[in-house]
């Protein structure tokens, strides 16, 4: 029996909803449709023939119906050891933040006979295990290249990852998923961009406009570009808060001014920019913009066409997916305008020795066999936030930074490095008397990972006078308890000092 594509991805690994499967199984295996031992009517493949064969339904704690039993968003067996009171009784959304926990393996892990406490998701995110299980699933039963090869395996790898690329679309609100080049990260995003959108029209004093709050990534490939060819850095200002101040923004504006970067949350300070203002202020003069969503993505809910962003990249393993992938969104004149970043397979429509021609965005952008296993990985990602919904995460983070700001404050000694109304997810500060590693490795003796140093960041941390900050960082699996043991450990440090 033929099997129709469809059938296999994202079906086979992952998220078809009830009404695909029933309509699909209706019309293509009408006699799997009889309960067989549990009674269910999910097509699943059978390892042996690779026949797709009833399954049981499992319904999701949250309400979310439709997925097998250990797959989905919110697989099973649950591995967390924070019990519901442990978490506080609390909820994102419909689902509570014991499951949640329960959904991420690593947050069960010992370390120095502590219970870990992940605060460092600025630098990287841990995983659930629906991204763990669903990349063991596509090479277990899609691994192929893509784009070529008329084989079943080089569809159902195709499926998977044009159904991510997809989902990136949908999750981030860009009109088309051809908007979405993928790349290996925020890093390889800007460097694109630099090199081949912005280079090619800069000439010697023109300017880009960056801000203070910009992650090192989103500096050195401006000023890669601006040495050779002659163009120069603007950088916009912030005040002691560490948030922009528009009106000086506003004033770096000129005949000189080609282009505009500027990140969405700060790394070092979790200030959240007015990007969709700034936008409109560059949009005013013509010009186009790139925001830096590496930290706001897995924070907020992002929208690319409310933010009316020209460029928008960030990087799957801030947001719960794997490292190695990431997403550059681009609107579709800047994708048609901009030249070739890498040339190689995949990328072309011809080739002789004489001339090549060109395929359209995003493959114009994606030379060479990219990384396919990730960003399928990256979709289960943004499916798994989706389900527990960002506007939920995110209101449940601005309790999380409230608490954690006033908690902190509460220290002896202790000074927030970054204090704006508007932020999130990262909770900087120094302590008096200490040096930032010290403490950091001090957290660690307890089981608490931050992050200390200067965050890839050092321009914004000298403005403060710094070379280095400690710095907890957030996720919505984190709790006001995990904060406490944070807070309780700096001050066993601070009495150990007197
Ligand atoms: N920009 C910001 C704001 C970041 O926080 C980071 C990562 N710390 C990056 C860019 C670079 O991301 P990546 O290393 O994943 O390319």
């Amino acid at each position: 029996m033929t099997i129709p594509r469809t059938l296999f991805d994202p079906a086979g690994c992952g998220l078809p909803s009830e009404a695909d499967i029933a309509s699909l199984a209706s019309a293509w295996f009408p006699e799997f449709l009889k309960p067989l031992d549990s009674g269910g009517g999910k097509l699943s493949p059978d390892a042996a023939s690779g026949i797709y064969a009833p399954q049981v339904l499992s319904k999701d704690p949250a309400g979310k119906p439709g997925y097998p039993e250990g797959q989905g968003p919110f697989p099973g067996p649950r591995y967390g050891s924070l019990s519901a009171d442990a978490s506080g009784g609390r909820y994102v959304g419909a689902r509570s933040l014991a499951a949640i926990r329960g959904d991420f393996p690593i947050l069960a892990e010992k370390v120095h006979g502590h219970d870990l406490v992940w605060l460092d998701n600025a630098a990287t995110t841990q995983r659930p295990k629906a991204v763990i299980q669903r990349l063991t699933c596509f090479y277990e039963r899609e691994n192929s290249n893509v784009h070529r090869g008329a084989h079943e395996l080089a569809a159902r790898a195709t499926d998977a990852l044009e159904a991510a690329r997809n989902k990136v679309a949908r999750f981030i609100g860009a009109p088309s998923p051809d908007n979405i080049v993928f790349v290996r990260g925020t890093t390889e995003g800007i460097n694109l961009t630099a090199q081949a959108f912005v280079k090619p029209f800069l000439k010697p004093g023109d300017e880009i406009i960056l801000t203070m709050l910009e992650h090192h990534a989103n500096i050195v490939p401006w000023q890669i570009i601006a040495e050779e060819t002659g163009a120069r850095i603007r950088v916009a200002p912030i005040d002691p808060s560490g948030q922009i101040i528009l009106s000086e923004y506003e004033k770096l504006f000129n005949r000189h001014t080609r282009f505009v970067a500027l990140t969405q949350v700060s790394n070092a300070l979790g200030t959240i920019t007015p990007a969709a203002d700034m936008v409109r202020i560059a949009h005013a003069q013509g010009l186009r913009v790139l925001i830096d969503g590496a930290q706001a993505v897995s924070h907020l809910p992002v929208n690319v066409a409310a933010l009316d962003a020209d460029w928008y990249v960030f990087s799957g393993h801030k947001i719960f997916g794997p490292t190695g992938i990431g997403v550059l969104y681009g609107k579709r004149e800047v994708l048609e305008a901009a030249r070739p970043y890498q040339g190689g397979g995949n990328m072309i429509a011809d080739v002789t020795f004489e001339r090549t021609l060109y395929q359209g965005p995003p493959a114009k952008f994606e030379a060479g066999t990219g990384n396919i296993a990730d960003a399928v990985g990256l979709g289960a990602a943004l499916d798994y936030v989706d389900a527990i919904g960002m506007e939920h995460i995110a209101a449940w983070e601005q309790e999380l930074v409230a608490y954690g700001m006033k908690a902190l404050a509460g220290v002896a000694g202790l000074r927030l490095v970054g204090t704006a109304s508007h932020k999130a997810g990262v909770l900087s500060f120094v302590l008096d008397r200490c040096h930032n590693e010290d403490v950091g490795r001090f957290l660690n003796t307890k089981g608490i990972a931050v992050r200390a140093g200067h965050h890839c960041a050092q321009p914004v941390l000298r403005f403060f006078g710094l070379e280095g900050t400690v710095r907890p960082s957030l996720a919505f699996y984190n709790t006001f308890e995990e904060i406490d043991k944070l807070v309780q450990a700096l001050q066993e440090l601070t009495d150990r000092r007197k």
